[in-house]
């Protein structure tokens, strides 16, 4: 059961078609939720989005009788985590009423992301490269798990940073090893139909080794390896580093290979420098695959370099390198890249099935 129809009022005359008529008949949890998808999906402030999302935690577990006495007395605002604009939508979807909040979002940030590449898009049906607020996402794995659900994709991988990024909070291997045990509890609720994957985004080290134990790296799915750190590297030196990381047989995806940043609130930032050719070369030789990175930020990698690989023979993974459940969405943004570089959708390894994805990640 999607997590957004939980609030369903019970009695068949509250029950209301969705958004005809101003009735609403998914109830207050899935208008919060739908809200804050929208806004994350819209690149908004996630303080905003925090609201919606705040007041949807503290929505869902109450007892209906509960939530109906905080509406009835005007007392929502009294409840951790609500405030007055998610109160109002509450009281709306609690009313059978379409939030007023919901329905402008509906009206005008609900259409395509970007006017290129459907045909690829609908041809996705995972995302290898995701963050939750383990690392430095915004929400917790099981709702990026149901969103990717309500997205209809069939797997997503759990991509939370490793040990040295410790500004985003990396996984030492002991967290990492109980977060594969949230994983495993999360799949065991689902009915097997979609699969929350186990993985890493990895640091290349300046070394081009890889900031994980080896042993941990082997119990995951899906591993993408990205450089976040002294970016500015000489040519040399950098070619080595990446080259050692896409050689390292645990490495199954190349992230944002440039790092570089073209717009945003945390400004620009120029792509690093490296012999792309060599770079490409060593990612098809070793089978892994080049990352578009879907994000508005980082278009990543650049159109030229994107062509180079292509006719260097390389695959490719679409990522959202989504940060919350919303920016999930996000690879519409790599899709129209992808279709307007002319890339054979075969050659990108998310549009293949799990099992097939598993079998090239671990071979
Ligand atoms: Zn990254
Ligand atoms: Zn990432």
């Amino acid at each position: 059961m999607p997590p957004g129809r939980v609030w369903r009022k019970e009695t068949p005359e509250e029950i209301v078609a969705d958004g005809t008529e101003g009735g609403y008949a998914a109830g207050p949890v899935a208008a919060l939720r739908r809200i804050a998808f929208l806004l994350e999906r819209a690149r908004e402030d996630t303080f905003k989005v925090k609201a919606f999302r705040s007041a949807a935690a503290t929505v869902l577990p109450m007892p209906a009788a509960d939530l109906a006495a905080h509406v009835e007395a005007g007392t929502l605002t009294d409840l951790p985590g609500i405030g007055k604009s998610s109160a109002r939508v509450i009281t709306e979807a609690w009313h059978g009423r379409m939030p007023e909040r919901l329905a402008r979002l509906e009206r005008e940030q609900a259409g395509p992301l970007a006017p290129g590449g459907a045909d690829l898009l609908a041809r996705i049906r995972g995302d290898l490269h995701s963050h939750s607020d383990w690392s430095d996402g915004g929400s917790p794995i099981e709702e990026m798990a149901f969103t990717a659900i309500e997205l209809g994709r069939d797997y997503l991988v759990l991509t939370d940073h490793s040990p040295r990024l410790k500004v985003a909070r990396g996984l030492s291997a002991e967290r990492l090893a109980r977060q594969l045990d949230v994983v495993d509890a999360v799949n065991t609720h689902l009915d097997g139909s979609f699969r929350l994957l186990k993985g890493i985004e990895v640091d290349i080290l300046d070394d081009g080794s890889l900031d994980q134990t080896d042993a941990m790296l082997a119990r995951l799915d899906v591993r993408v390896a990205s450089v976040h750190s002294k970016l500015a590297m000489e040519s040399p030196a950098m070619t080595r580093r990446m080259v050692t990381a896409v050689r390292n047989p645990r490495t199954n995806v190349l992230g944002h290979c440039t790092g570089r940043l073209v717009t945003g609130n945390r400004g620009t930032r120029n792509q690093s420098q490296f012999d792309p050719r060599a770079v490409f070369e060593a990612c098809a030789e070793n089978d892994v695959a080049v990352e578009i990175n879907s994000r508005p930020e980082r278009r990543d990698p650049p159109t030229k370099l994107l062509e180079l690989a292509r006719d260097t023979g390389c695959l490719f993974s679409i990522d959202s390198d989504a940060h919350a459940p919303g920016q999930l969405d996000f690879l519409a943004y790599g899709a129209e890249r992808a279709e307007a570089a002319g890339i054979d959708p075969d050659r990108i390894v998310n549009t293949w099935p799990a099992d097939r994805l598993l079998a090239w990640a671990n071979r």
